[in-house]
């Protein structure tokens, strides 16, 4: 049997890395562990790739984590290994990434690949979407700014150019942990190395007993994360603990616009009640009482 390889790239620098993506089609390989399973083959037999392949993950620009005019940039190739280890990543994600796969796996993913990948149970997602995230591509024409909810344009569907790079993901106006409720939690078969039937992520501050700022968004209840700007804005000002008929306006409404399916993971039903019931639990939490 004879087989078919490919070229592949290993380049010591980044520019070097854009300058190749703007003459070729490249797949760009990061820590390829959801590339190598979408490409696998039989067992003993390479991955498929049908053009060439490009790889970023030793490129240390793209391994950056810092603090600039109060916003976090994180280095697209930064593995969650690396992030769990670093004292800038916000303490909520650190608790998803314990979650995520095994550590072989977190030694190898990274978050720009989650983002990449577009899966809607990536697990880095639900958080990156209520930290309001923005996402630098970078080409040889220089960089774009993207907003997360802009980027991720259904399963494995991303606004990418063939020539852009992610290289940073950032979190505008980092959050203080002390004086927000923020939450993750990951619905799946066991507490790690299980893909999620639904995920949360949920931020809530109180300031004189009033609603200042919620945000909340699900994974895994319809092809993109689902959040709501219309929902939250109807939470902002309202007294909390929030009145019985408030917290069921919002669930309801809520309830509308998730479109879970049925899959080999669990039920549209499931992801549903689960979801909604998560809400729930999140919005009359008791630490804020
Ligand atoms: C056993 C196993 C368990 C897993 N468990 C989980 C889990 O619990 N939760 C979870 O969310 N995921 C899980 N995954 C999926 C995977 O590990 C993550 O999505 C991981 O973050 C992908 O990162 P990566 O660097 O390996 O991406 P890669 O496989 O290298 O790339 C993924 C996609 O993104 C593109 N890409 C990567 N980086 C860039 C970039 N900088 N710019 C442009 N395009 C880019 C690639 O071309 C590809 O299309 C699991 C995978 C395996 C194999």
């Amino acid at each position: 049997m004879v087989t078919k390889t490919v070229d592949s790239y290993h380049f010591d620098k980044l520019e070097e890395t854009i300058a190749k993506l703007n003459e070729e089609d490249c797949t760009i390989i990061a820590g390829g562990t959801d590339v190598m399973v979408l490409h696998k083959s039989r067992r003993g037999v390479a991955p498929k790739i049908a053009g060439p392949v490009v790889f970023i993950d030793h490129l240390s620009e793209l391994k950056q984590t810092y603090l600039a005019e109060g916003n976090l940039h994180i280095g697209a190739c930064c593995t969650y290994g690396e992030m769990l280890e670093h004292s800038l990543i916000p303490s909520v994600f650190k608790k998803a990434i314990r979650e995520v796969a095994a550590p072989a796996i977190r030694n190898r993913g990274t978050i720009g690949g989650n983002i990449c990948n577009a899966s809607p149970a990536g697990d880095m997602l639900p958080l990156l979407y209520i930290f309001n995230a923005k996402l630098v591509l970078r080409s040889f024409l220089g960089d774009r700014i993207v907003e997360i909810h802009d980027f991720i344009q259904g399963p494995r569907r991303i606004a990418r150019q063939q020539n852009e790079l992610l290289v940073e993901v950032i979190l505008p106006d980092v959050v203080d942990e002390e004086s927000t409720y923020l939450v993750f939690e990951k619905i799946a078969n066991r507490q790690a190395d299980a893909i999620s039937k639904v995920s949360f992520a949920g931020l809530l501050q109180v300031k004189d007993g009033k609603v200042a700022d919620a945000r909340f968004a699900f994974g895994a209840v319809g092809p993109t994360m689902v959040r709501s700007l219309e929902i939250e804005k109807k939470l902002l000002a309202k007294g909390y603990p929030l009145r019985a008929e408030v917290l069921e306006e919002v669930v309801a409404d809520f309830s509308s616009v998730i479109n879970p399916i049925d899959d080999q993971r669990s039920t549209a039903y499931y992801r549903e009640t689960v979801a909604l019931k998560l809400l729930r639990y999140f919005l009359t939490s008791k630490e804020l009482s």
